[in-house]
């Protein structure tokens, strides 16, 4: 049978991804689950990426997670507040930014408005390429669901 889900566990939460429904989940445990569907804004930076919607929510959801594990977080702090009702916590815009410098750094190219991320970065002791190889190779396990059976542990 076909396997339409594909699941990345990290120690703290595992986040899986849907190929039919395009709906990425994290979770943190049986009961707090932070659930997101392709919406409008996947649509567009999607496509200015050359990337579907369900792959740019896909890879938005993962940054989100990469990015916080690269500066010494358990997860993303977003998705950890939307999973356990949670307002949004500081820094969430900051957080937002980020993310969208690492998608376009991974899958088009870097803009001059994601400049302040990168230096960001570079100043917390963070690799962007690093980061950039992880996400790219995560979309990569992400887009060959519906193919096979992957399942990947992550450490
Ligand atoms: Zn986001």
């Amino acid at each position: 049978m076909e396997q339409k889900e594909i699941a990345f566990t990290w120690p703290t939460f595992s986040l899986t991804y849907r190929a039919d429904t395009g709906e990425v989940a994290t979770f943190y445990d049986q009961w707090r689950v932070s659930r997101t569907l392709p919406d409008e804004t996947d649509d567009f930076h999607g496509a200015a990426l050359g990337l579907s919607a369900k792959e740019h929510k896909v890879v938005h959801e993962l940054a989100h997670h990469l990015l916080a594990l690269h500066h010494g977080l358990d997860s993303s702090p977003i998705i950890w507040c939307a999973a356990h009702c949670y307002d949004m916590p500081d820094g969430a815009d900051d957080e937002e930014r980020g993310v969208r410098a690492l998608v376009y750094a991974a899958f088009g190219t870097p803009r001059e408005e994601d400049e302040p991320c990168y230096a960001s970065f570079k100043s917390a002791g963070v690799s962007l390429d690093s980061m950039v190889a992880e996400l790219r190779l995560l979309h990569a396990a992400a887009c060959i669901t519906g193919t096979t059976r992957p399942r990947l542990q992550l450490k």
